[in-house]
């Protein structure tokens, strides 16, 4: 397959540097690759690497985590578009893993989209510093600096974040998109009602989790973005006080 045309993508070559570069939005070609971009607008990272992981499409929305921010155009040929982040701190301070989400629209319930997972590996700066800390004696922290700092003794290092990004498809809806929770609660013995729910979400098409609770561990939830279908489902399964299954297609 010609990679340049893969899913939608369109080629341009960059004013700047003449490298030929992929995006992925309608409207305006875009005139400078992300890296010339970044440089010229003196951004506090520089982009290196955009790289599509998975595509899908099809997909029709039965729930969304969240409601969308919309993020206004910054330059003169940037897009207006849509945000949504979801990080697991909304369930519990001791919290792991974020969601974040971009859309051309606000999609919602009912909408038939494609989503692309995107890994975007940026440029910033770090410099490296030890703290005293109560609970784990002493620790190695990593303090961020853009990369246009005038700090001294920083390095330059390469960290990555990954996305999705959704567009309106003309497709037929062949899968849903669903959120979903799952909660457990832990009491002492004797001191009200104690459950847990369990995520099963290896059959899904795809997945992306997020989790938090309270420090204790007595009481946490997992969230979770799926794409499912009758032959993928999403299942959580509950036990304890509160028994039961919910089933995702
Ligand atoms: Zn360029």
């Amino acid at each position: 397959m010609d990679r340049e045309h893969i899913f939608g993508a369109r080629v341009a070559v960059c004013l700047c540097c003449g490298k030929k570069f992929l995006y992925y939005h309608e409207g305006t070609p875009q005139k400078r690759c992300p890296i010339c971009t970044d440089q010229k607008q003196a951004r506090p990272s520089i982009v290196q690497k955009r790289e599509l992981l998975n595509y899908y499409d099809g997909v029709e929305i039965v729930s969304l985590p969240s409601k969308w921010e919309h993020m206004p155009p910054k330059g003169v040929r940037d897009d207006s578009f849509f945000k949504m982040t979801i990080k697991g701190s909304q369930y519990g301070a001791d919290w792991l893993g974020r969601i974040d989400i971009f859309a051309s629209e606000p999609f919602k319930k009912e909408d038939v989209i494609s989503i692309r997972e995107m890994e975007v590996k940026h440029e910033i700066k770090i410099k490296k510093k030890t703290r005293q800390t109560m609970k784990y004696g002493t620790v190695e922290i990593e303090e961020e600096f853009p990369v246009t700092t005038a700090e001294n003794d920083v390095e330059s290092i390469i960290r990555s974040r990954r996305y999705l990004r959704f567009e309106r498809s003309e497709e037929f809806q062949t899968s849903h998109m669903v959120y979903a929770t799952a909660y457990t609660k832990i009491t002492l013995k004797g001191l009200g009602r104690q459950f847990r729910a369990v995520v099963e979400d290896e059959t899904c098409i795809a997945s992306w989790t997020i989790y938090g609770g309270v420090r204790s561990g007595r009481a946490h939830t997992t969230g979770v973005l799926a794409i499912v279908s009758p032959d993928h489902p999403l299942i959580i399964t509950k036990t304890g006080d509160i028994q039961g299954e919910e089933r995702y297609e």
